[in-house]
């Protein structure tokens, strides 16, 4: 832990895990989001847009080689890393059919200096059969799946159109814990309406 700060961020993490800079790469896997394709709703959270939270670089053509590749150069460049995560952010990056979900992964964790992956996802996109290949990975690489909460409060969650509650979250870091899979929560502070005490 760097002895400046009081407390280890997420890039001493990693130095300490790797031994060097490891910088997490953006993708965008071209899935969608149940609550933008009308399972849930087509409204989406209020506050996504219609490139769910990313890049929108798949609906631009490029593949996820392509676009490692390309944030890569800009890796490379600006911090000189060597040694990259592939995150997956837009959208739900598990909803989809396990075999899907693996030509995703697969292709990504190909790409020469990966040392793991990033997986964005709603709580209420998780089932055993899809964790149960996410821990395949577990093995040789580093393993994150973040969970988009944004809010403790159900009131809140309706609020922002979550379309899933709290119950719905702690279900998904249940089903996921216990299985080498590192497990990050996202979270907005100061929703309109909240004080944050
Ligand atoms: S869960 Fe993510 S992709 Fe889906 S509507 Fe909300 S912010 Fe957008």
């Amino acid at each position: 832990m760097d002895k400046k700060k009081r407390y280890s961020d997420y890039n001493a993490y990693l130095r300490e895990l790797f031994g060097q800079r490891v910088q997490k790469i953006s993708i965008d896997a071209g899935l969608s989001c149940p609550n933008r394709d009308g399972r849930l709703s087509r409204l989406g959270c209020i506050y996504c847009n219609e490139k769910g939270s990313g890049s929108g670089l798949s609906k631009k053509g490029l593949s996820i080689r392509e676009q490692i590749e390309a944030g890569k150069i800009g890796s490379m460049k600006k911090y000189k890393a060597k040694k990259f995560l592939a995150y997956f952010q837009s959208y739900s990056n598990t909803y989809a059919p396990v075999d899907h979900m693996k030509a995703l992964y697969d292709e990504a964790l190909s790409c020469e200096g990966m040392v793991g992956m990033a997986i964005g996802t709603r709580p209420d996109c998780i089932d055993p059969e899809k964790l149960d290949l996410i821990q395949t990975y577990t093995q040789d690489y580093l393993v994150w799946i973040e969970y988009g909460l944004q809010s403790v409060h159900d009131e809140t969650l309706r609020r922002i159109n979550r379309g899933h509650t709290f119950r719905d979250f702690a279900r998904a870091v249940d089903l996921t814990r216990n299985r080498g899979i590192q497990i990050c929560t996202h979270v907005i502070l100061g929703f309109p309406g909240k004080t944050g005490r």
